[in-house]
């Protein structure tokens, strides 16, 4: 069950860090290979750290080599919200939470079999729920 979360932009900006509330609310992008999930092996739901939301599972992620954790699904399409994003001089599909309209990264279509696609997604977007 997603945690209730105050999701205001007030609420975000005391509890978010600046770097955080940069990429989910003002749709930011992490530097590649800084983020602590983008090697990160363990098993586990990774929920929105805005709302909580459960969106991508541990058992979907791969090494895409680009320095941003990658999924190859989300958790359920439902929970996802895509956007065209023209920004930086390209044409790209964003990726946001449904649930909180929290920035979370971009899809591509060059991920791995079954699905193909790739949703790169900032780790700052993420908590990662650990199953012990
Ligand atoms: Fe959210």
């Amino acid at each position: 069950m997603a945690r209730k979360k105050d999701c205001s932009t007030d609420a975000l900006r005391e509890r978010l860090t600046p770097e955080v509330f940069h990429v989910t609310q003002e749709k930011g992008t992490e530097p590649p290979f800084t983020g602590r999930y983008h090697d990160c092996k363990t098993s586990g739901m990774y929920v929105c750290t805005c709302c909580g939301a459960e969106l991508f599972s541990s058992d979907t992620k791969f090494d895409s080599g680009s320095g941003w954790p990658s999924f190859f699904a989300a958790v359920d399409p439902q929970r996802i919200r895509i956007e065209r994003d023209v920004s930086h001089g390209m044409v790209r599909e964003e990726v946001l939470c449904a649930g909180c309209g929290a920035h979370l990264g971009h899809l591509f279509p060059d991920g791995p079999q079954p699905t193909g696609q790739r949703y790169c997604i900032n780790s700052a977007s993420l908590d990662l729920d650990a199953i012990d």
